[in-house]
């Protein structure tokens, strides 16, 4: 912690910086990924901290908010620093990025860098979303369910009005995005996935994925209820969808 000389000529502590980037509590960083920001060479750095409960979380040990953190900021601009001439960008990734104050910072530092700027939300927080969408060239954005069943697989009341909010910052921001609906065979059935996906386009999202549900590193209550079943077993039977959303199953 530094010092500086109080009025009183006696050493008062500053208090540490908590909105800086290098408050930023990281868990982790890929150094290179292909598929985090589709099109683009980024490094993803996943940031501690989520405050929903998502049966189908794969990253679980993410979700804790008093976890310490294993990378530091600076860590991360020194690595990017070295890879000016070969990664496209840097997607900020969690956990849920937004709750992080630090956030609008490292998107700066990145742009300053000459890197792209990514992020991945579930829209938790849509205030500091609407901060740093200014900041953004990309958003990749969950939206899991219809507003009635919201809570159902984030375990938390209210989290449909911050996600649609959120919903609604992206697409009237014009930054370029894509809304990724993962399908969740314990909450979504056809129709229910069909009026979610109307939604979600009426909203104005211009690109929506589909995404397969994977029960490795979920929660083993939540595995045991998935009994294996699949995005296949939810959309099956439904007709083509219309333009502008996409099936991303594994195979
Ligand atoms: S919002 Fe994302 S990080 Fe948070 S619990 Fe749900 S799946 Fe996990």
């Amino acid at each position: 912690m530094s010092l500086v000389p109080a009025a009183t000529g006696q050493a008062a502590a500053v208090k540490p910086d908590t909105t800086g980037a290098d408050s930023l509590v990281i868990a982790g960083m890929a150094k290179l990924s292909t598929c985090d920001w589709p099109g683009k060479l980024v490094a993803t750095v996943f940031l501690q901290g989520c405050p929903w409960r998502c049966g189908y979380c794969h990253n679980p040990d993410l979700i804790a908010t008093r976890q310490a953190g294993t990378l530091a900021w600076r860590d991360v601009v020194t690595f990017l620093e070295r890879r000016t001439d070969l990664l496209d960008g840097i997607v900020l990734s969690g956990g849920e990025p937004t709750r992080q104050a630090g956030l609008g910072a490292a998107l700066s530092q990145a742009r300053e860098l000459g890197f792209g700027t990514g992020l991945h939300t579930a829209g938790a927080y849509p205030r500091r979303l609407a901060e740093v969408l200014g900041l953004l060239d990309w958003v990749g954005l969950d939206i899991k369910a219809l507003p009635t069943a919201y809570a159902t697989v984030t375990g938390v009341p209210g989290s449909d009005k911050r996600a649609y909010q959120s919903l609604r910052l992206v697409v009237g921001s014009g930054v370029d995005h894509e809304v990724r609906i993962t399908v969740d065979p314990l909450v979504h059935d056809g129709p229910g996935l069909e009026a979610l996906v109307e939604t979600v386009r009426q909203a104005g999202a211009k690109r929506i994925v589909l995404q397969e549900v994977r029960a490795e590193g979920t929660r083993p209550d939540y595995a045991a209820a998935l009994a294996g079943r699949r995005l296949s077993d939810v959309i099956g039977s439904l007709p083509e969808w219309p333009d502008g959303v996409a099936v991303r199953a594994e195979s």
